[in-house]
C-alpha cells in the first residue's frame, strides 16, 4: 500500500479543481454537478461548498446512479434518475476514479434521458488510466499510472471516517 494523497493534499487538490471550474465557466448559474455514487457525490458536494465560499453561488448537485445504463455485467434493471431537466445546462459529471471509462459512458446515456445539455464535462480526483472508451476528463486531481491489477482506495471523511488516497 502506498499513500498517494494525505488529507491536506486532498483538500488542496479539491480546492484547485474548484478554482479551475470557476475559471473555465464564466456563468456559474448554468452549471449542474452530477455526482456518481458514492464518492463522486461526496466530491461534488466538496466542490460545491468551495465554489459557494469563493463565488457565493450554490451550484446544484444531483445524484446520477448509472447502474441501469451500464453495458457490462454490473447492469441492473431499474433506472433511478433524479427529478431534474438538463436542457441547456452545463453538466459537470463528478467521480472519484476514472478507469475504463465505462461508467462515464453509461452516465452520458443517463444524461441524455434527462434532456439536452449544452455541454458535459468530467471531473475526477484520480485518473488511473486503462481506458476502453474514448473518454477524457476535463478536470483531473492526479494522473496516476497504475497496473491493471492495482486498485486505488479513496477515503473521504464523510464516507469512511478517514481521508486519504492509497494505491494497493
Ligand atoms: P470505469 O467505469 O472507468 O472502469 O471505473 C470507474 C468507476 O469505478 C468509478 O465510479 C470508480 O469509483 C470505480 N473505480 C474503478 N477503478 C477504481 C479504483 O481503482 N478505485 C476506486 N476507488 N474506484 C474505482
Ligand atoms: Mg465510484
Amino acid at each position: 500500500m502506498k499513500t498517494i494523497f494525505d488529507q491536506s493534499v486532498i483538500e488542496r487538490t479539491i480546492r484547485r479543481l474548484s478554482y479551475e471550474i470557476i475559471e473555465k465557466n464564466k456563468d456559474l448559474s448554468l452549471l449542474t454537478f452530477l455526482g456518481i455514487p458514492t464518492r463522486g457525490v461526496t466530491l461534488a458536494k466538496r466542490i460545491q461548498k468551495n465554489i459557494e465560499q469563493i463565488e457565493g453561488v450554490l451550484i446544484p448537485v444531483e445524484i446520477l446512479n448509472v447502474s441501469g445504463y451500464r453495458d457490462d455485467d454490473k447492469k441492473t434493471e431499474e433506472k433511478n434518475l433524479p427529478d431534474t431537466n438538463l436542457d441547456n445546462r452545463v453538466c459537470i459529471l463528478v467521480d472519484d476514479v476514472l478507469f475504463t471509462g465505462r461508467t462515464v459512458r453509461a452516465a452520458m446515456d443517463a444524461i441524455i434521458d434527462l434532456g439536452r445539455p449544452s455541454k458535459v464535462h468530467l471531473v475526477v480526483l484520480v485518473d488511473r488510466g486503462h481506458r476502453e472508451f474514448p473518454i477524457h476528463a476535463n478536470y483531473v486531481g492526479k494522473n496516476l499510472p497504475t497496473s491493471i491489477l492495482e486498485k486505488v482506495y479513496v477515503h473521504f471523511m464523510e464516507d469512511d471516517g478517514i481521508e486519504d488516497v492509497v494505491l494497493g
